[in-house]
């Protein structure tokens, strides 16, 4: 009968529960609930929705990580991964390529700022960011200057979780328990205006940080700084856009010091914010490489990947070291199941799903923008379609909710109840829904979220705590 059915999928559930408790190492976890940890289990997803094991339906308001561009279960993405695999499954890049990366490769060229026109594969994000660092430590130490390797970023920034790329992250709790190349690094201030020093205006503070990574070139000296990697958008750190002007005016420092400009677009690359690639389209600039990973597969596959300008080649093929080999390489460089899969989306989002995420924008921007009405809201703020509602203690202040009480974390429990998930971060809920949202759906969502934060205000009156 139906009741038993439910009861042995009931059962079902709960044993997987148990066993993910008992052998999963959940990532970003506690020592005090490490290798022991029960995390809500999504069971199916189909195209802005996901299913958990309780049966609800919820908009998958982050796109799982930000990934999910052309939403979930969609067919043709399904076919081709298992048509390439059926055809060849793998091959070794280490002394053979295959059709599947050739082509992808010269599409991504086309789409890319002129001049950066080859692709180095990884399989996701930190190893892109790691590719891009190793390569511009190699091209240094062929070109004879092995002191020019040091690597600016930005507090807030995340480039990911391998040695290297995580040194560059600038979010506090990046660092607080981990070791990091720290002597590697330096860091710049978060570009972030929401939170620019009191009484500054907006372009104040654009010629503040401009001048900031001027001052650090002069202190360190051009002769040992290497690469400077930026988010155009800060994800992670709470979608901060920059003030306008920013981005061009540190890659023109970086073009006169012979510094080289990485643009991480490991999220906002491939839709988000309307264009394949955003360091051209949106900023107006042309980086020397550009690292991608998540919508370049929409999450389907777990690929990765660097662009790289040719001109940086030249160089080296001019150099007196053509013996000198680039010793980096992954398994899973080039994969063809990957870069097919790839090549599938790029037609997707060319056939219009592009279009529809530039036509969508406004819309998706205006609904969240309304919720800076509730007073527990100090600022929406974002681009394309990739939003962050900050939470404030209080309005005038600014003043962040402290941690405990985990605001970001309340709202989504209410939202969860209401048919949405959001993705907590401290005091900030974050909103990248996949790219086939419909203005309908932005309604739903938008009112979802409106409810949320009103239950999550009642709540923290209550509790004495706001
Ligand atoms: N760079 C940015 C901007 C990211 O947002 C992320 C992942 N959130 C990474 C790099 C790391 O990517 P991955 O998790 O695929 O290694």
């Amino acid at each position: 009968t139906a009741n038993e059915d439910r009861r042995a999928d009931e059962a079902a559930g709960d044993e997987l529960t148990r066993l993910a408790e008992r052998h999963l190492v959940q990532p970003w976890p506690v020592s005090g609930s490490i290798g022991a940890e029960a995390r809500g289990r999504i069971e199916a997803g189909e195209g802005i929705y996901v299913t958990d094991a309780a049966g609800r339906r919820l908009i998958d308001g982050p796109a799982g990580m930000w990934c999910v561009n052309a939403g979930h279960r969609n067919r043709q993405l399904a076919d081709v991964m298992a048509a390439q695999a059926m055809e060849l499954s793998y091959n070794s890049p280490w002394y053979t390529t295959n059709a599947p990366s050739a082509v992808l490769s010269a599409r991504l060229a086309e789409h890319a700022p002129d001049g950066i026109d080859h692709v180095f594969y990884t399989t996701g994000g930190s190893s892109a960011v790691e590719t891009a660092l190793r390569f511009m430590q190699f091209a240094n130490n062929v070109k004879g200057r092995p002191e020019k390797k040091l690597i600016v970023s930005r507090q807030g920034g995340y480039h990911g979780s391998t040695y290297l790329s995580a040194s560059l992250n600038g979010r506090p709790r990046d660092h607080d328990w981990m070791d990091s190349a720290a002597d590697l690094v330096v860091k710049l201030s978060c570009p972030d205006p929401f939170r620019r020093p009191e009484g500054m205006s907006v372009e104040a503070f654009c010629d503040f940080l401009v001048e900031e990574f001027r001052a650090v070139i002069e202190e360190r000296g051009a002769e040992h700084i290497g690469a400077f990697i930026a988010e155009p958008v800060m994800a992670s750190g709470g979608v901060i856009v920059p003030p306008a002007g920013y981005l061009k005016r540190m890659h023109a420092l970086c073009r006169a010091n012979d510094i080289l400009f990485i643009a991480d677009e490991v999220v906002t690359a491939f839709g988000r914010l309307g264009h394949v690639f955003a360091s051209q389209d949106v900023f107006g600039i042309d980086p020397d490489m550009i690292t991608f990973a998540k919508g370049v597969t929409s999450g389907y596959f777990p690929l990765g990947g660097v662009m790289i300008a040719g001109r940086l080649f030249e160089e080296l093929r001019r150099s007196n070291h053509s013996e000198a080999m680039f010793a980096h390489g992954l398994t899973y460089s080039s994969h063809p199941v990957g870069c097919a899969v790839a090549l599938k989306n790029l037609d997707i989002l060319e056939d219009g799903l592009l279009d529809h995420a530039r036509a969508i924008t406004d819309h998706f921007q205006a609904s969240l923008k309304a919720l800076e009405d509730l007073p527990l809201v100090g600022e929406v703020r974002g681009l394309g379609l990739m939003a962050c509602v900050e939470c404030v203690a209080d309005r005038v202040s600014k003043n962040p909710l402290t941690l405990d009480l985990e605001v970001g974390k309340r709202i989504d429990r209410h939202c969860q109840e209401l048919g949405l998930l959001v993705r907590p971060l401290i005091n900030m809920c974050v909103m990248s829904p996949p790219l086939t949202i419909t203005s309908a759906q932005i309604d739903d969502m938008a009112a979802i979220l409106r409810k949320g934060i009103e239950l999550t205000m009642d709540d923290l009156a209550r509790e004495g705590l706001w």
